[in-house]
């Protein structure tokens, strides 16, 4: 098989990856695709629906019959059954439910599925815990992002109080981070793991920095595998 025409970006929560991909995809204007917003969304609807998580007869039927869409317009990046979910999958309840849902093996094949399809018309950026290992394996270009924990806390929080979230301490945030982390780690569906053909890159404290690396291996590796960006 030749080599997918996609730039996977994974990591762990936090570690600014998906600034990092956006902002990628925007300097060499490709697609960017958030696959985290897609396990938010199904796990805030399931919630709202009063569909039980643990029930994967229910889950399934649900799954058969949402109509969900990815990047309508800049605004709005994600809806299911009409709605615009964009603005309530990023509160921080919402981290929970995705962090659950994303456990069930018929949410993953459902959306590894809708990831695949979206990739087809032209090169893109997708970002999550399982791009490069499962749902590309055979990317051209793979990174694995990673930051200190306490640095990606410090940035969670900053986002939750521009939210108007800031009853939230440092502390619960990065014992909610470690939380997530060690289940998306130790899952027994795609866990988060950094393959051996992915770059590792430590987003340190200049973010210009990690994109001119991102930038410079990208174009790198395009031109070994023979695609126009
Ligand atoms: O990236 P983000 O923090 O928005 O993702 C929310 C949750 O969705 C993660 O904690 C993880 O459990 C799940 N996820 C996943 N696979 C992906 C993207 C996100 O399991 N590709």
């Amino acid at each position: 098989m030749g080599k997918q025409w996609v730039i996977a970006i994974d990591g762990p929560s936090g570690s600014g990856k998906s600034t990092c991909a956006k902002l990628l995809a925007k300097k060499l204007g490709l697609l960017y695709i958030d696959t985290g917003a897609m396990y938010r969304a199904l796990g805030l609807w399931a919630k709202e629906k009063s569909v039980p998580f643990e029930d994967n007869t229910q889950i399934q039927e649900f799954l058969n019959t949402i109509d969900l869409r990815y990047g309508v317009s800049e605004e709005v990046l994600i809806q299911i059954d009409g709605k615009d979910l964009t603005k309530r999958i990023r509160e921080h309840e919402v981290s929970k439910l995705a962090s659950i849902i994303s456990q069930i093996p018929c949410v993953r094949e459902f959306l590894v599925d809708f990831q695949r399809t979206l990739a087809t018309t032209k090169v893109c950026v997708m970002e999550g815990r399982d791009i490069g290992s499962v749902v590309f394996p055979n990317a051209f270009c793979k990174f694995f992002i990673t930051t200190a924990p306490e640095e990606r806390a410090r940035r969670r929080l900053e986002e939750l109080k521009e939210k108007g979230e800031s009853e939230l301490t440092l502390e619960k945030i990065i014992k909610d981070i470690e939380e997530r982390d060690a289940s998306d780690r130790n899952r027994a569906h795609s866990p988060l793991i950094q393959t051996e053909d992915a770059v590792l890159v430590e987003n340190g404290k200049s973010l210009d920095q990690t994109l001119l690396t991102l930038i410079d291996i990208t174009k790198k590796k395009a031109i070994d595998a023979e695609i126009n960006l």
